[in-house]
């Protein structure tokens, strides 16, 4: 049976505010309270890992044996089938420019184009399935660890469309859709998505 985090303090391995506030959220029913890696001044590791697995683990990991506490990463991205599985590990390295506007930064028009390029370059028969994939996993601080996987299957379209959401959203169409992640609300892409269904499986395993 999987080690359980029980109620109490877990450390999250970001130093992105945002991520913090959403996963807070998402935990708190279950009483646990969420800080920071980056509010305990904690590093963050590089993520030399070939695998979302590995990168969330390396993550958490780290969290956990800088901080003494149970601590919990995500790792996410884009897979394409005819590519390989790429961008994978590397979703948000193809976005980012030495120097974008002036300042050092991420162009996800170039990253989306990029993936576009790639497939063209395959013929026009290419298979645009994909999936986003989203690993969350849990370290504590004696060793003991456990990976939830969620992902969302769709398809790439090109032009991008729509304004909402971040990232490559605006190229993938969730399966069973016509509209884009971008196209979608909110709320309802926070249903479907990768990182839903990661949660939804640490939520079964470790609460209920
Ligand atoms: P990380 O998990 O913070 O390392 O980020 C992985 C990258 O995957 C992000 O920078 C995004 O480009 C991409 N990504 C992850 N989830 C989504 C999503 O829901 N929509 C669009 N892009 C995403």
């Amino acid at each position: 049976m999987t080690r359980r985090i029980g109620a109490g303090s877990l450390v999250i391995a970001t130093h992105n505010a945002g991520k913090l506030k959403e996963i807070s959220a998402l935990l708190e029913p279950f009483g646990v309270g969420c800080l920071s890696a980056g509010s305990l001044g904690l590093p963050e590791p590089a993520e030399t890992g070939t695998s979302f697995a590995a990168n969330a683990m390396i993550k958490a990991r780290a969290a956990a044996e800088g901080s003494g506490l149970v601590a919990l990463a995500d790792d996410s991205g884009l897979s394409v089938g005819a590519l390989d599985g790429r961008p994978g590990v590397y979703t948000a390295d193809w976005a980012e420019r030495q120097w974008f506007e002036g300042k050092p930064g991420r162009d996800w028009f170039m990253a989306m184009g990029k993936v576009e390029g790639m497939l063209q370059a395959l013929g026009p028969d290419a298979d645009r399935a994909c999936a986003f994939h989203c690993v969350l996993a849990i370290a504590w601080p004696d060793g003991e660890s456990a990976v939830y996987e969620g992902s969302v299957p769709g398809t790439l379209t090109w032009p991008p469309r729509g304004k909402s959401g971040f990232g490559y959203d605006p190229v993938f169409v969730p399966e069973g859709r016509q509209q884009t992640f971008a196209e979608i609300d909110a709320e309802e892409k926070h249903r479907i998505s990768h990182r839903a269904d990661a949660f939804a499986r640490l939520v079964a395993d470790q609460f209920e």
